[in-house]
């Protein structure tokens, strides 16, 4: 199973990705949470990254290209993957397609998870991210069990600086301009399913869930 998840910022791409993983065993690859890391652990790229995430537009194509192949490479990613946040161009897009023929491979679905702009505002405004393992939580409609801490491994939470609401406008905007596009890209290869994304998670997830045939 190799799936690509497409959707604004907000929409619930990497709290879907994370449980399809579990469900389905296979990788959940966030090119966000791999350049994230690289912030953590001071590389270069990281410092790169950040002049590009810290303005809501996107990383170059190339740096990120190189980046996520490397990813999908490793032995984990063998049985299928999840992709969130990537491709988000489509240069990115045919990079990843030509990458796989070569292998005699190719994506099977991208669902889109559709979701308002407004409501896209709200979920970023109040999401916190857990520093350890990524999860999403939302202060309102998806809260941890105990403030400020990950359910899943008690790591500390945190709020992204760049969900800031003058940041999400420019990503939305970012989005609207590089990432759009690839809806019709993928509608093309007839992979694309919209999802509405507008419904409680448990029910997107048993939409995903249909539509990627488990
Ligand atoms: P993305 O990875 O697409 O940027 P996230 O998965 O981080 O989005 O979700 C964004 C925010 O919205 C988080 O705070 C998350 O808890 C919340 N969220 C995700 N899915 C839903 C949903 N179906 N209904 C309400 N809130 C949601
Ligand atoms: P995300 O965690 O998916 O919201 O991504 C956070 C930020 O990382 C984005 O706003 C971009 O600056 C950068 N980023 C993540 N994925 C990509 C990508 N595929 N291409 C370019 N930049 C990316």
């Amino acid at each position: 199973m190799r799936v690509v998840l497409l959707g604004p910022p907000g929409a619930g791409k990497g709290t879907q990705a994370k449980v399809l993983s579990d469900r389905a065993s296979v990788a959940h690859i966030a090119s966000g949470d791999l350049f994230r890391k690289h912030l953590g652990e001071g590389t270069e790229l990281g410092r790169l990254a950040k002049i590009f995430m810290d303005r809501g537009e996107l990383v170059p194509d190339d740096v990120t290209i190189h980046m996520v192949l490397e990813r999908i490479a490793e032995p984990d990613a063998k049985g299928g993957y999840i992709l969130d946040g990537f491709p988000r161009t489509v240069p990115q897009a045919e990079a990843l397609d030509e990458a796989l023929a070569t292998k005699g491979q190719a994506i099977h679905k991208a669902p889109l998870i559709a979701v308002e702009t407004d409501e896209l505002m709200r979920r970023l405004a109040g999401r916190w991210i857990c520093r350890a393992c990524q999860t999403a939580y939302h202060e309102v409609t998806n809260p941890p069990r105990q403030a400020g801490v990950c359910d899943r491994d008690g790591g500390a939470l945190y709020q992204r600086e760049d969900d800031k609401p003058e940041v999400v406008r420019a990503r939305l905007e970012t989005y609207d301009r590089q990432t759009a596009p690839l809806i019709s890209y993928y509608e093309k290869q007839r992979k694309l399913v919209r999802i509405d994304g507008q419904q409680p998670v448990e029910a997107v997830t048993a939409a995903l869930l249909r539509a990627v045939g488990r």
